[in-house]
């Protein structure tokens, strides 16, 4: 029988700490001189359990995470239970403490994974991580929220995180400095006094730490308590308000300023944006309403929040809100002999998002004769899910006579399966 090699001394993990984090200290209790040292020992004693689980084990603290893992997430994961028996620690408890790669996604962007919340992988911090001095002074470990951009100042204790060191001014590092209270230059950090954060960057605070937000009104980002959800409504405010038009990657601290006021003001804020940038639109348009792409007046609206990460408008204010003012807009703009506003043209991608459903489905509706296609399309022409082809109208109009119920259904299922 194996037995297996135990560590001597054995911290406990906080709920809300980085795995990185726990190893680190895991580490420097067993007195390890260095991270390096210790994962060195860590590795022979995973090859003497599982050589395959101890092969896939990274040697640097800043790839040890589970999403880190192309192929291999089932090896890391393995090799973390092993851990969990060498600490006597509860099954899953490392686990727990994990980002994971995650199915979902929010739009075009790809998730991770923890504790039951999909987050944004580009939310992720990807070089420095903040601290909040009174945080470590207190307990000396890296809470997970530090590292998700969206998060700027503490929300326990209503002061800016500490970027870079008073003293060499170095972006702060845990993972390259390989301590939690001290910086590269040795700085102790936990006698900083950083400064008060503003009403709005601590309600911002709350909502990524996962708080009840303390006075919520009907700001539905703040009584959302879907923290997915929460996640999505940022991202979204920030492809929309700081990014226009662009996908980048590179977050900036900045993205996020204001998006509390803005939803707070919902949905007077979303409505009153959307009437002028169809005004504005509308006033160039080159071509009649019935061959515009709907794209072309509102750009990404529909696919950027068809999926926030989920497309259930029970749980998707967003989604909710813009079905809401395009159902009213061909409320207003009945069919008249001038093609109006109602005429624009949907393309699949942006039909199945006002129809909360996916791709297939809107094909099945076409099939069978429940949703016209306005758009002659070649022999062989295939109906390409971004080419521009239904009228808003005829959307609209199947949503509301083949909707289901008003609380949809899971998957929104218009016609079941062949
Ligand atoms: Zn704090
Ligand atoms: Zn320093």
């Amino acid at each position: 029988m194996w037995l297996l090699m135990k560590f001597l001394f054995k911290p406990e993990p906080y709920p809300d700490e980085t795995l990185e984090s726990y190893l680190l200290r895991l580490s420097q209790d067993n007195g390890f001189e260095s991270y390096s040292v210790f994962s060195s020992v860590l590795w022979e004693m995973l090859m003497e359990r599982d050589h395959e689980a101890a092969g896939a084990w990274p040697r640097s603290l800043s790839r040890v995470n589970v999403y880190h893992t192309r192929n291999s997430s089932g090896l890391r994961v393995r090799a973390l239970q092993l851990i969990e028996q060498m600490t006597d620690l509860p099954s899953m408890q490392l686990l727990s403490l994990s980002l994971m790669g995650s199915a979902a996604r929010f739009g075009q962007h790809v998730a991770v994974h923890r504790a039951g919340v999909d987050i944004p992988r580009l939310f992720l911090r990807t070089a420095g991580v903040p601290v909040c001095p009174h945080c470590i002074n207190e307990s000396a470990y890296i809470r997970q929220y530090w590292h998700y951009h969206p998060y700027v100042a503490c929300h326990r204790h209503r002061c800016a995180l500490l970027f870079q060191c008073p003293g060499c001014e170095a972006e702060l590092n845990y993972q390259l400095s390989e301590s939690i209270i001290q910086c590269q230059c040795g700085y102790e950090l936990t006698h900083e006094q950083p400064a008060e954060a503003s009403d709005e960057l601590g309600a911002l605070a709350d909502l990524v730490a996962g708080e009840p937000a303390h006075s919520a009104g009907s700001n539905p980002l703040l009584v959302t308590q879907d923290q997915s959800m929460r996640f999505g409504a940022l991202l979204w405010f920030r492809q929309r308000h700081h990014q226009p038009g662009m996908e980048s990657d590179q977050i900036s601290n900045n993205d996020f300023s204001g998006v509390v006021e803005y939803f707070g003001n919902w949905p007077q804020s979303l409505w009153q944006e959307l009437e002028e940038t169809r005004l504005t639109a509308e006033y160039g348009l080159t071509q009649a309403y019935h061959q515009t792409a709907f794209s072309r007046v509102f750009g990404s609206l529909l696919t950027a929040c068809g999926q926030l990460p989920m497309r259930e408008t029970s749980k998707n204010f967003i989604l909710r809100e813009v079905q809401a003012y395009l159902v009213q807009l061909v409320r207003e703009h009945p069919r008249s002999r001038q093609p109006n506003i109602g005429d624009i043209l949907l393309s699949v991608a942006e039909a199945a998002a006002l129809l909360s459903t996916n791709y297939s489905q809107v094909y099945r509706l076409c099939q069978e004769g429940m949703l016209k296609i306005s758009k002659r399309l070649g022999l062989r022409q295939d109906l390409h899910p971004n080419l521009a082809a239904f009228r808003l109208r005829h959307v609209v109009e199947a949503k509301l006579s083949y909707m289901q119920s008003h609380q949809d259904a899971a998957m929104n299922t218009y016609l079941p399966k062949w």
